[in-house]
Formats: structure tokens, C-alpha cells, sequence
């Protein structure tokens, strides 16, 4: 294959697609969470069922929704075979990452927490262009399923990044520089983007491909003017969160509101819903239909605009998301 000629793509767990096939996405989720440390501490975390998936899904297939990315990396409860499945059943379009999370989601002394940055590397990379471990580095072995990472993600903590944090980072620049695979992030309550596009651009990741969660959480419209001017994409999941009388004291809201005009290509909405507290299907809400259902109306009825809800479902997840293999010729993702 002519490097030089690929074409951008989207990596799917059931294979690639052209960018204008992903549709109306949600950027930042949870799908499955099986059990495991993680959801011994907190079982709210637990979102094992398939069918329970499936069914949630569907709701918000039938409003339009067609491409959902998973966020949950090695190791913490991820299952791309659950994955693979869910989208078979259900038609949504899903992404799932390769990477690491915070320590905090795994045993005291796991290995994540030991490799180096090039041996990380090589595990990140062999997910994107093997397949996922299907035995998601729980060992006994590596074994590449069908289904391969459409993207990296990797966390830092609360105001900065720790040692080890640092190394994940490195590692998913590396992986970046060699597969062109986008690179997503957890920003603790907001916390640290500066710190962490400077360390992804410093290893030679061109921010266009990176998107940082969970920035809302630190709604000081400053900041994000800030973050925004490096070019990075940000990806806001708090609207359902907020405790507000009136919509447009919702602080997600007046995010849009105050920057969606200036930085129209670089905002994109979630949910992050891993809470079975926040799904219909396990007895909770707002369920994962609120996104596309009450919050686009809502941002109708305070004016933001068609085009812009466009930008921010559509067009900007297509952008952020895909691939770009020619490295040397990056103009195809401009
Ligand atoms: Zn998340």
C-alpha cells in the first residue's frame, strides 16, 4: 500500500470507515465496564450487560445517533469483544481505545504502572495495528483479536501530571508519530491541559489529533480560551451533571455559548455516563438518550445554532477522530 496516498479513515472495532460515514457521535463514553478492580471499589462503575447496552443504545440510535467512542483503556474493565458485539446489534458505529488509565484503576503494583515508555509504546502500537489483547493485559499472554484500537487514551491527575503520568503521555506520542492514531485524554476536573498538550506537542504530536476530556468540569471561559488557542480539540460531558434552575446558568452552556462563535471547529459533546446511575437500562437517568434528545434542545431554545450543533456532533468528531498515516503530507487533515 502507498503510504503517501491513504486516505484519512476512522478506526471502528468492526473495521475502518471514511470520516463522513461516522455521523452524529458522542466523543467521550462508556460502554462496557467489566468487573474488576475498578468496580470492586466503586460497583456503580459496573456496565457488564450486552443486552442492557444494547437496548440503551437503540434508543439513541433511533434519534440519529450513530457512532459513540468508547474511553476505556487497557486493563480497567474494557472488552472489545463486548464492544464488537454491542456494535453489531445495536448499528452504533464504536470506537475503542488503546492505552492507560489513572493508577487508581488498577491494583497497587500493576504493570502499567512499571513499563517504560518505549515498551508502553510497543503495546499501544500493536493494539492499533494488530488488534486489541483480547485478553485486555490481563494476561496469561497477548493474543490480538479482530478488532483494533481506533485511538489512544491516556490520563493525568488533579492541577498536574505525576512522574508516571508523564511516561504514559510519551508513550501515546510515540504510538501517535508511528500509527497517526488520535490521541484522547482525562483531564482531572479540568485540571493540567496546558501541561499536557505541551508535553504531547514537545514529543511531536500535532494537537489537531488530540482531544482533552472533561474540561467543562473547570468552567473559567479564560482557561478555555487559552486551551483553545493551541488548536487542541476539547471534549465537554458535564451538561446532565450541573444542578441549575435555569438552562442557560448551566455552565457546560455558557461554554458553548461564550466560545462556540470564535472556535467553532474545536468543541465536541459527551457523556462519560460509567455509572450504571446514570442509564436507563440499569434503573438510573438521564439515560444516554439526554445528549441528542434534551441537551440539543436546550441549546436550541438559548440559540445556538444548527450549524454550529452540526460542528459539534458531526463535523468535529470526524475531524479529531481519524487517522492521518501521511505524516510527511498531513494536508488531508487540515
Ligand atoms: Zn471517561
Amino acid at each position: 500500500m502507498n503510504q503517501q496516498t491513504q486516505a484519512p479513515f476512522i478506526r471502528t472495532v468492526t473495521g475502518d470507515i471514511p470520516p463522513d460515514q461516522v455521523g452524529v457521535c458522542y466523543a467521550h463514553e462508556h460502554l462496557i465496564i467489566d468487573a474488576g478492580f475498578a468496580t470492586h471499589a466503586n460497583p456503580d462503575f459496573l456496565l457488564d450487560d450486552v443486552a442492557k447496552c444494547v437496548a440503551e443504545l437503540q434508543e439513541v440510535f433511533d434519534l440519529g445517533v450513530r457512532t459513540m467512542v468508547d474511553s476505556m483503556p487497557m486493563a480497567c474493565g474494557r472488552n472489545v469483544l463486548k464492544l464488537a458485539d454491542v456494535s453489531k446489534r445495536s448499528g452504533m458505529q464504536i470506537l475503542c481505545p488503546t492505552g492507560i488509565h489513572l493508577s487508581k484503576y488498577y491494583p497497587p503494583g500493576h504493570w502499567s504502572t512499571r513499563l517504560d515508555e518505549e515498551t508502553l509504546s510497543q503495546h499501544f502500537v500493536s493494539e492499533i495495528t494488530d488488534g486489541i489483547d483480547a485478553n485486555d493485559g490481563n494476561g496469561p499472554h497477548w493474543q490480538a483479536s479482530s478488532h483494533r484500537a481506533g485511538l489512544i487514551k491516556v490520563a493525568g491527575g488533579l492541577d498536574r501530571l505525576d512522574d508516571q503520568q508523564r511516561v504514559t503521555f510519551k508513550a501515546a506520542a510515540q504510538a501517535h508519530v508511528i500509527t497517526g492514531a488520535p490521541i484522547l485524554t482525562h483531564t482531572e476536573q479540568g485540571t493540567a491541559a496546558m501541561e499536557q498538550l505541551e508535553l504531547l506537542r514537545d514529543h511531536g504530536v500535532d494537537l489537531k489529533h488530540v482531544v482533552l476530556s472533561h474540561l467543562d468540569r473547570k468552567s473559567d471561559v479564560a482557561y478555555h480560551r487559552d486551551v483553545l488557542q493551541s488548536g487542541v480539540c476539547l471534549e465537554y460531558d458535564s451538561a446532565f451533571r450541573w444542578k441549575v434552575d435555569q438552562v442557560a446558568d448551566n455552565p457546560t452552556m455558557q461554554l458553548l455559548t461564550a466560545l462556540l462563535a470564535d472556535f467553532p471547529d474545536q468543541l465536541m459533546l459527551g457523556m462519560d455516563a460509567a455509572r450504571r446511575s446514570y442509564w436507563k437500562q440499569y434503573g438510573g437517568k438521564p439515560g444516554l438518550h439526554f445528549l441528542y434528545q434534551t441537551w440539543v434542545s436546550q441549546m436550541q431554545q438559548v440559540g445556538i445554532s444548527d450549524q454550529h450543533i452540526q460542528r459539534l456532533f458531526i463535523d468535529n468528531p470526524a475531524q479529531a477522530y481519524r487517522f492521518c498515516p501521511n505524516k510527511e503530507d498531513d494536508t488531508s487533515c487540515q
